[in-house]
């Protein structure tokens, strides 16, 4: 499946499109967050981890690079979108296939090398998460606990206990969105 990727504005660096925040400078030269990114225009992108956002607004990097002095809501409102960030990783995660759910299927994952980021459930059995904690050691991938509906409304999948996301960009931006709190510090 072909993933649209675009740059973020602060790090420099490619990622799927729809994990990115997408703010637009419409033709008469107005600039907002396009949430459905969707709105005509010329378009610039963030990252919705914490340190890209914080660098977006410190450096007011989105005045350098539309030219035009952005007002300070814009910047606080893209910062409100951080609290549903991680959320919406790994809900791209989902739809773009990019996540495989369920021990069988992971330990075939494993197998192949394919798998960036573990997710468990906090309450999973004991041989399952011995399981889980020694591949995450052995083969070195990190691993997030979840609480279990937590896990479960993610992957959109009742009863799902362990999962794998694929991607290793996506991954990355899971890991930064959970080590960050969504509070910005003082
Ligand atoms: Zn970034």
């Amino acid at each position: 499946m072909a993933v649209s990727l675009r740059q973020c504005v602060a790090c420099r660096q490619k990622f799927p499109k729809e994990t990115l925040i997408r703010i637009v400078r419409s033709l008469s030269g107005e600039t907002s967050i396009d949430t459905k990114q969707r709105l005509p225009g010329r378009g610039f992108y963030s990252c919705r981890n914490s340190n890209c956002l914080e660098k977006v607004r410190k450096r007011r990097i989105l005045d350098h690079v539309t030219g035009k002095p952005i007002p300070e809501s814009l910047y606080l409102e893209m910062a409100c979108l951080l609290q549903n960030s991680s959320e919406s990783y790994i809900g791209f995660a989902r739809k773009s296939r990019e996540i495989i759910m369920g021990i069988t299927a992971l330990e075939k994952g494993f197998d192949q090398g394919k798998i960036h980021l573990l997710l468990m459930d906090e309450d999973t059995q004991k041989w399952t998460r011995r399981k889980m904690e020694f591949w995450s050691e052995k083969m070195d991938i990190p691993m997030i606990i979840l609480a279990r509906q937590r896990l479960e409304s993610l992957t959109g999948r009742v009863g799902c206990r362990t999962a794998g996301i694929t991607h290793s960009g996506l991954a990355s931006s899971i890991i930064d969105a959970y080590a960050k709190p969504p509070n910005p510090k003082r």
